[in-house]
């Protein structure tokens, strides 16, 4: 394989081009936007150029349709070889066609699915992680909530929404605390430390004295599990 370029009013197109056993020349523009061309040994260089040059607005064209399709992308980039993050963990993501089902297995996370878009293969990821998050989020609000229950703090419900700064918030009258889906990807510890904060907006509104007192004294090490989850555990997806 070797690079070229051609040239079309005044734009340089680069391309691959591939000596092997084809009848003539194949020119094809791939999906990472490379021009690769295929030629026969017998046809003489100019030749091969000339016909790149002949093909230009064709090239063109797809290229910007690429790149079109590329600006559309969730920013993320979901897709095979991604690191995700699960409870603390990361996993590399593996792509694969059938049934829709994702499990984890050893360093992988699986994912087998029918669609083809990056948005779907993302909302389906997306809801599988939020059925986790509901057994996960309420296990863990089932071993934290006897902290609180003493002070008179009734056992809420919880929410779950995918947000893109807030790692929870609370409403007091609704009895409900609502969770970052993000939270899936951090350790438990820092998943305890934001049910827990929550769970004392109840008896403390405002983030005054009371209400680090109270979050102090149950959770002495609260302060350390926050800023692991500031500074870990994001992969953008
Ligand atoms: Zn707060």
């Amino acid at each position: 394989m070797s690079i070229h370029t051609v040239q079309y009013k005044g734009i340089e197109l680069e391309f691959e081009l591939i000596r092997k056993d084809v009848k003539y020349i194949n020119l094809r523009v791939n999906k990472h936007g490379n021009v690769v061309v295929s030629a026969s040994k017998k046809v003489p260089f100019p030749i091969i150029k000339e016909f790149v040059e002949s093909k230009s607005l064709w090239i063109i064209t797809h290229l910007a349709e690429i790149e079109k399709i590329r600006q559309n992308l969730p920013p993320c980039g979901f897709c095979n070889g991604k690191t995700l993050y699960y409870l603390g963990n990361p996993y590399c993501l593996v792509i694969s066609n059938g049934p829709s089902k994702i499990q984890i297995q050893g360093d992988k996370i699986f994912m087998f699915s029918t669609s083809t878009t990056t948005n779907a293969l993302h909302s389906e990821y997306l809801s599988w992680l939020k059925e986790q998050a509901n057994i996960k989020f309420e296990e863990i609000l089932q071993q934290i909530y006897p902290l609180v229950e003493p002070y008179g703090i009734l056992q809420p419900t919880i929410q779950i929404r995918n947000m893109k700064t807030l790692w929870g918030s609370c409403t007091t009258e609704g009895n409900t605390i609502r969770l970052n889906l993000q939270l899936m990807k951090a350790s438990q510890d820092c998943i305890e430390q934001v049910i827990l904060h929550e769970l004392v907006h109840f008896r403390y509104k405002n983030h005054g004295e009371g209400f680090y007192t109270l979050l102090s004294l149950l959770m002495p090490d609260w302060k350390a599990r926050k800023n692991k989850l500031e500074s870990n555990f994001k992969d953008g997806v």
